[in-house]
C-alpha cells in the first residue's frame, strides 16, 4: 500500500470519527427519524385511532419535528403512559416526550423539559347527574380514580388526605370505571377531562366539575444534559406560538371540547439550564 493510500485511508478515519462525535449537533439524537412518546388514549392531546394520531400533543410533537428535521411520516410515535416517561427517556426508547407531561422538580432531577408550550388546571370528572361533588372539598369517603406516576394522584393524595384513591394505568381506565359507576370521580387535567366528556359516546353522561385547583406546566421531556436539543426544541415551540400554528392546534384540538385555555396561554417558555 503506497503512502498516499494510507494517508487517505487515515484522513477519512478522521473525518468519520470527528462526523460522529458532532452527532449533528444534538447528541445522539438522529434529528431526521424521532421516535416521540405521546399518549394513545386521551381525546384532543394525544389519541391514537387506527394507523393515526391526533391531539395538540401530536400537532406540537409534529411541528417541533418539522423543525429539527423530521418529516411527519418519519416519526415514530411511542405510548408513553405516564407513569413510563422517565424511564422510556432515560433508556433512550423515545427522543422527546409529548404527553401532557407536567414540568416539576422531582421530574428535572431524571429529564430535562423544554418549555412550557401549555397551561392547565387540574380539575374533576363526575358523572352529569351527580351533584355531591363540588371541588376537592367534596371528596371525602368518595372513590377517586387517577394514574399512577401522576402529579395529579400527587396533588389529590396532599389536598385531601382521606380521599379513597385508586390509581389505574390510564386514564381512558378511569373513565369507563367512572362510567359503570365503580368509581365516583376522575381526577386530573382539565384538558383531558374535557376530550373524555366531548366524547360522542358518553354525551350526556360525563361532566367536568370546572374548579381547577393546581397548575400544570406541559413541558417537552428529553434527556437530561441534552441542552443542544433542548434549546432546539424550545426554539421551535416559540416559533409554534409566534407564528400563529400553536393557536391554531388549540383551537383545532381543544375546542371541539369547548374548552378555554385558561389564564397565562400560550405560556413563554423558559431557557433550558
Ligand atoms: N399533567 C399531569 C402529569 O404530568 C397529569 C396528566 C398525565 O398524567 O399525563 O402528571
Amino acid at each position: 500500500m503506497s503512502w498516499k493510500k494510507i494517508g487517505a485511508i487515515v484522513a477519512a478515519g478522521a473525518l468519520a470519527l470527528s462526523l460522529s462525535a458532532c452527532g449533528g449537533g444534538a447528541g445522539s439524537t438522529d434529528l431526521a427519524n424521532l421516535k416521540i412518546g405521546i399518549k394513545f388514549d386521551q381525546p384532543g392531546l394525544g389519541l391514537k385511532t387506527g394507523d393515526t394520531y391526533s391531539g395538540l400533543d401530536v400537532d406540537v410533537a409534529t411541528y417541533i419535528a418539522g423543525k429539527l428535521g423530521t418529516t411527519a411520516d418519519k416519526i415514530q410515535w411511542i405510548q408513553a403512559p405516564s407513569a413510563q416517561r422517565e424511564t422510556l427517556i432515560e433508556t433512550g426508547q423515545v427522543d422527546l416526550v409529548v404527553a401532557t407531561y407536567s414540568i416539576n422538580d422531582e421530574r428535572k432531577k431524571k429529564v430535562d423539559f423544554a418549555g412550557p408550550y401549555f397551561i392547565a388546571g387540574q380539575d374533576l370528572l363526575v358523572r352529569s347527574d351527580d351533584t355531591s361533588i363540588t371541588g376537592p372539598e367534596s371528596l371525602d369517603g368518595k372513590k377517586l380514580c387517577s394514574v399512577t406516576g401522576s402529579t395529579s394522584a400527587q396533588n389529590v393524595q396532599k389536598k385531601v388526605p382521606g380521599v379513597n384513591l385508586q390509581e389505574f394505568g390510564t386514564y381512558s381506565e378511569c373513565v369507563t370505571a367512572l362510567v359503570a359507576g365503580t368509581i365516583d370521580a376522575l381526577t386530573t387535567d382539565d384538558t383531558i377531562l374535557a376530550g373524555y366528556a366531548a366524547q360522542a359516546q358518553y354525551a350526556g353522561k360525563l361532566k367536568v366539575v370546572g374548579a381547577p385547583f393546581s397548575t400544570e406546566n406541559y413541558g417537552v421531556g428529553l434527556k437530561k444534559g441534552n441542552t443542544d436539543l433542548c434549546n432546539k426544541v424550545t426554539d421551535a415551540i416559540k416559533s409554534m406560538i409566534s407564528d400563529g400554528s400553536w393557536q391554531k392546534a388549540v383551537d383545532a384540538n381543544l375546542g371541539a371540547a369547548n374548552y378555554k385555555a385558561p389564564a397565562g396561554n400560550p405560556p413563554t417558555p423558559a431557557a433550558c439550564s
